[in-house]
């Protein structure tokens, strides 16, 4: 076996308990340590007489003991050890808390190299728990750029700061390099051993960025070739192509007259489909354009040739949701629709998994559970997913292999800039409905403070009163993440709601962390109409429809992104009432005032989406995950759009001149194809 892939528990310094803990920093191997890239640098390098130093600065200096350690025990787990240094100029005070083995090491008269914060005051400066060194040297922990990385409760980063070490220097001679030379020459890139030493250990910056330069493009360029490959792969023929149909009869059957955008993305659909290649497109359209028709309409046409069709969607809400829409949708057409979600109890599951395989279902909707290994499909032709910037390319690609190359349409209401929709839906055909059903209204949208929270409530009341509905949504708060006293937790705000401010109302509560099972209950007696209120997380945040609802209510606006309010607003107004959306602005600056302006201004969520991005920058605009692109280690499809550019033209010329990298150049990249695609694969199934 190659020493990169050898499990990390065969270094020196990792017990069985170590590799454990290390696993839950997805580190398993040798190579997963290399590539367990620093978050950051803590500026070392910069030497300071004292002085020059100021107050609060983290920096070096060089000093010699000016008075013998004094140590001294408070109490059990306090003890200090205090001493005077000189630079020959100044002095420093120096303070070592539970370090008291340190009086026997350290002396007067002896040579130091400190880094730490400077505390104390302007006469008379002060570090506290410095890091201490004899010198300054190569290995060493001052003078130099030191990685800081991400860690975890009994693994520190300078831990694996060693961890990296050893890796480097046992397998110096066999870095993952999957650039081919010509390209690594042709884009000025260095070397994989000079990246690999100087990402973790960089000389100084210039090495830094030379080395930040060829990993980031060396990612790009790999996921970009993978990406091309796979497209490369579809292009063969569809394993089962259903015939052509009259649409009318799917039209006459819908509860409304489609839109002429709605009609055009069928239509588009519908001749990939009966081609005889495999369809894979994307259907673009804002909350509320009625993407769900379009693709029901696509599961009617495979159904009526005797084809299956799933739909997957990204939370089980959802794909209850969608169950019932298309049950709704397709019932009268007599097509039978069905469910799978890891929520069912295991009888139903096989019950289920049974009328899948013996064809007893022609619809089937579910999570990702559709793509789990036990789900056989007697005639899948086709594959829908939903919101479709939850899964990634290989979930799809996962799906996709079920079925002998079924039609793949994807559902997103999630606009994205130009520059990134190549490399994101390279690989799709795109339908962009835009245009809203008739009839459609505003949804009056207001940013409030503290100030209005009575007469919001009083409003509440109203809409209730008036056989309406309301949505309560609370920012998610990420677990460990210390709570702003004015942030709404969603358990603690429902019950206050609940029992204090609408005792009379019936109110419901959803989040994240209930089982799936109760989710689903307070889920459909909200669609039943029979509580008035929802109080929930962003769990809601796609796709639910529930026509009766014409308030939303959003506590913290400040928290969330503009997109994302967009989306959640695209909740109400569904119906033919008159809708509402109120966002509390919470503690926010100035910024997010301004950001919160533009949804009051407009409903139009390309113009957000760019608005957003003007304001936030790109960083923030994509949060993790948002995008269907394999997960990064190092870089960032927006922030680094340039290199994106380079290593997507390094791509098409690489596969231009060895389509299927079998050429022996080629062959370090092909495997790194191979491993990157499992390994995003694995995270989901
Ligand atoms: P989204 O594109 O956000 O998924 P949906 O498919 O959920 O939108 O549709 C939003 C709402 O609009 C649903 O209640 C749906 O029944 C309704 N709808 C969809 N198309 C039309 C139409 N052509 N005319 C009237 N209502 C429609
Ligand atoms: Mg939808």
């Amino acid at each position: 076996m190659a020493e990169l892939d050898k499990e990390v528990r065969y270094l020196s310094g990792v017990g069985e308990k170590r590799a454990k803990l290390l696993g839950k920093l997805k580190i398993f191997s040798f190579r997963d340590v290399l590539m367990h890239f620093p978050r950051a640098y803590e500026d070392r390098t910069v030497f300071k007489a004292i002085g020059e130093v100021t107050l609060g600065e983290s920096v070096c200096v060089r000093v010699t003991v000016a008075s013998e350690p004094v140590y001294s025990y408070v109490r059990k787990g306090m003890e200090l050890l205090k001493f005077r240094v000189t630079d020959g100029a100044d002095i420093m005070n120096v303070t070592f808390f539970n370090r008291g083995y340190l009086r026997n090491e350290i002396h007067r008269g002896d040579d130091l190299v400190l880094y730490g914060k400077i505390g104390g005051n302007e006469r008379r400066p002060e570090m506290i728990n410095p890091i201490m060194e004899r010198e300054a040297s190569e290995g060493g922990a001052t003078g130099k750029l030191v990685p800081i990385y991400r860690m975890t409760a009994g693994i520190n980063s300078r831990y694996i700061e060693k961890l990296v070490f050893s890796v480097l220097e046992r397998c110096g001679d066999e870095l993952p390099d999957p650039l081919p030379s010509g390209i690594r020459k042709k884009y000025q890139l260095c070397s994989a051993g000079y990246a690999y030493e100087n990402i973790h250990f960089p000389k100084d910056y210039e090495s830094l960025d030379t080395a930040r330069r060829r990993l980031i493009f060396e990612e790009l360029f790999v996921i970009a070739c993978a990406m091309k490959l796979m497209r490369g792969t579809r292009i063969t023929k569809a394993a089962r192509v259903p015939k052509p149909a009259d649409l009318n009869e799917y039209y006459r059957a819908m509860p409304f007259e489609l839109t002429g955008a709605q009609k055009r993305a069928i239509n588009e659909a519908v001749s990939d489909m009966t081609s005889g290649r495999p369809m894979s497109r994307l259907v673009q359209g804002d909350v509320g354009s009625g993407k769900t028709v379009v693709s029901a309409a696509c599961c009617w046409l495979v159904v009526k040739s005797g084809y299956q069709a799933a739909v997957m969607a990204p939370t089980e809400i959802l794909a209850n949701q969608h169950y019932q829409t298309f049950s709704t949708l397709l019932g009268g057409l007599g097509i039978r629709v069905g469910i799978l979600t890891g929520a069912m109890t295991a009888k139903k599951r096989r019950e289920t998994l049974e009328a899948i395989k013996t064809g007893e279902i022609d619809v089937i909707v579910g999570t990702h559970a559709l793509i789990s290994e036990s789900v056989e499909y007697k005639t899948l032709a086709l594959v829908i997913t939903d919101e479709q910037h939850r899964f990634g390319v290989q979930q799809r690609a996962a799906l996709s292999a079920k079925g002998e190359s079924p039609h793949v349409l994807v559902m997103s209401a999630t606009p994205i800039p130009r520059t990134l929709a190549l490399i994101i839906y390279g690989e799709l055909d795109v339908s962009v409905i835009d245009e809203l059903p008739a009839g459609r209204q505003k949804v009056d949208t207001f940013a409030v403070g503290e100030n209005y929270r009575t007469r919001v409530y009083n409003f509440v009341r109203k809409i209730v009163g008036a056989g309406n509905q309301v949505y309560i949504v609370c920012p998610m708060v990420e677990e460990g993440e210390d709570l702003p006293p004015e942030l709404k937790s969603v358990e603690e705000y429902g019950k206050q709601l609940k029992e204090e401010i609408f005792p009379d109302i019936s109110v419901g509560i959803v989040h994240g962390k209930m089982k799936p099972k109760d989710k689903e209950r307070v889920m459909s007696a909200f669609g039943a109409g029979e509580t008035k209120i929802l109080v929930s997380t962003t769990v809601i945040e796609v796709g639910v429809d529930v026509p009766n609802a014409v308030l939303m209510i959003v506590e913290n606006a400040d928290r969330f992104g503009l997109s994302q309010l967009h989306q959640l607003r695209g909740r109400v107004g569904r119906g033919k009432d008159k809708s509402y959306c109120i966002l509390f602005k919470g503690a926010g600056g100035d910024i997010s005032a301004q950001r919160l302006k533009i949804l009051c201004s407009t409903n139009d969520g390309f113009e957000i989406a760019e608005e957003d991005l003007q304001l936030r920058g790109p960083g923030d605009f994509f949060g993790s995950r948002q995008h269907g692109l394999p997960e990064t280690k190092i870089s960032e499809y927006t922030r680094d759009i340039d290199l994106v550019k380079l290593a997507q033209q390094a791509a098409l010329d690489t596969l231009a001149d060895d389509p299927k990298l079998d050429k022996p150049e080629n062959q370090k990249l092909y495997e790194e194809i191979e491993r990157v695609l499992a390994k995003s694969a694995d995270t989901f199934s």
